[in-house]
């Protein structure tokens, strides 16, 4: 076995990681964890911790760490048929099955699934077949699309476009034409303290209208979303938000396209976020807990009505001109049916629901008083803590003091891995949704710490 010293060489000399100060990085100062092993809500690194993962490596290990049946289902595929393509019609027993698992699944009216590779390519898919569909149905004005501030869809492109957090814009360019904006639905951070939470969702309103009337509802194709925001501070949005928005979008004829990579699949206590909140996608992305990530594999879920407009593009321009190498790919398919068989047998949507409401309702009796606790919030195993100056008057820290990330740091040395998000000083929380209730009070015990030094520090 390699030493850890030559792997942390290699690392630095060889090793371009994404998300990273590549800087910082290279010179050492930023930490190497070579992760080894995980069990449940755990994992084990090379130098010996095991950690209890509050963020299911990147909200996407849904069912826990080694499971035995996912693994088991990936071998099976590989020894029979590690690959084949899903070309012109050709698909494979574990893709097919998958499909149907899926669209049984889905909000009502959904019932055709393109599988990808991850949540970006997902959403490329998305915005492709946005622009098809006007063009198919003879609008070609009609491309531009709708994300949110906060909002993350992805670091491609166009997906880095939509994503609406500017150190994925700075310097690469972006956003792309076509690509808008609008207001974030984060009741917290409303400007005016005195408004409620019905008059903050006229707000959001009021400002897209404003946005589709300046730029003509003739030239807005759809409107992108995740049902609650996820790497944008993990927000549940206001009560009675995605019916509003979902008014104005059917008034403009504008196509509804739900992010749920990382909502999809249980984590907020519901199947899918969409029918936790009532909304009604004309696509569905999917991603993360497809397959729990045990294997790369993405999907978009596509409505009866964008379909129908697909197949009659077919007839008259001839096949889609859409199709990646690994679309479909076997060993994804055969991870995701063990998955969602496993989802299900487990009862993990229900779990989420149920360790989510004890896990929000136990760090709000442990650290809610807190003078720098400004909001505890989460729907299901979807938890965030905003750390404030003063929460009486709302006012902020200095970002240079970093507290959301020392906070994060400290809750690491007790043993839990949580998330600084951006936009503020935001502990996220977003555990496997095999959580249990004495996992959960580990976590809080930790956060309770955490803040309790950090705030002494102060
Ligand atoms: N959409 C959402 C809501 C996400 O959270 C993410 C990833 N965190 C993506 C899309 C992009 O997925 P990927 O990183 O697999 O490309």
């Amino acid at each position: 076995m390699l030493t850890n010293d030559q792997l942390d060489k290699w690392d630095r000399e060889s090793f371009f990681h994404p998300s990273t100060h590549l800087a910082q990085h290279a010179r050492g100062e930023s930490p190497n964890r070579i992760v080894t092993g995980g069990s449940g809500v755990y994992i084990e690194d090379r130098d010996g911790n095991r950690l209890l993962d509050g963020f299911a490596g990147l909200y996407c290990v849904n069912v826990g760490y080694g499971r035995p049946e996912i693994a088991e289902a990936i071998a099976a595929q590989a020894k029979e048929l590690a690959y084949y393509h899903a070309y012109v019609g050709h698909g494979t027993e574990a893709s097919i099955t998958l499909a149907q698992m899926v669209t049984d699944r889905a909000p009502a009216g959904m019932s055709k699934v393109y599988f990808g590779l991850g949540g970006s390519d997902a959403n490329e898919t998305n915005i492709k077949l946005v622009w098809y569909y006007n063009n198919i149905l003879g609008r070609p004005e009609k491309k531009k699309i709708i994300s949110r501030w906060r909002g993350y869809h992805g670091s491609g492109l166009v997906t880095g476009s939509l994503t609406g957090l500017e150190l994925f814009h700075k310097k690469f360019d972006l956003p792309l034409d076509r690509i808008l904006h609008t207001t974030a639905p984060v009741y917290y951070r409303r400007e005016n303290l005195a408004s409620s939470e019905a008059e903050f969702v006229a707000e959001c309103v009021a400002d897209l209208e404003a946005l589709i009337e300046r730029e003509g509802a003739d030239t807005i194709a759809a409107f992108i979303g995740e049902p609650a925001l996820g790497t944008g501070g993990l927000v549940p949005p206001p009560a009675g938000y995605w019916p509003a928005i979902q008014a104005v979008l059917d008034k403009h004829d504008i196509l509804m396209i739900a992010d749920e990579v990382v909502t999809g699949f249980g984590r907020l206590g519901s199947m899918f976020g969409s029918d936790h909140y009532g909304i009604r996608p004309d696509f569905i992305t999917i991603a993360k807990g497809l397959t729990s990530a045990y294997a790369p594999l993405s999907g978009s879920i596509v409505s009866d009505r964008v379909w129908k407009v697909l197949e009659q593009g077919t007839d008259e321009f001839g096949a889609i001109g859409h199709g990646w190498t690994y679309s479909a790919h076997p060993i994804g398919a055969a991870a995701g049916v063990a998955n969602l068989k496993l989802i299900d047998s487990l009862g993990l949507v229900e779990n989420a629901g149920s360790v989510g409401a004890y896990l929000k309702q136990a760090l709000t009796d442990a650290v809610g008083d807190h003078p720098n606790v400004g909001e505890v919030r989460g729907e299901g195993l979807l938890c965030a803590v905003e750390f404030v100056a003063d929460k009486t008057d709302r006012t902020y820290f200095d970002p240079a003091q970093k507290v959301g990330g020392r906070i994060v740091g400290k809750l690491l040395e007790e043993g839990v891995i949580g998330r600084a998000m951006p936009q503020g000083d935001i502990l996220g929380l977003a555990p496997p949704l095999c959580l249990t209730r004495a996992e959960a009070d580990k976590i809080v015990a930790a956060t309770q710490t955490a803040l309790k030094t950090v705030a002494a520090e102060l």
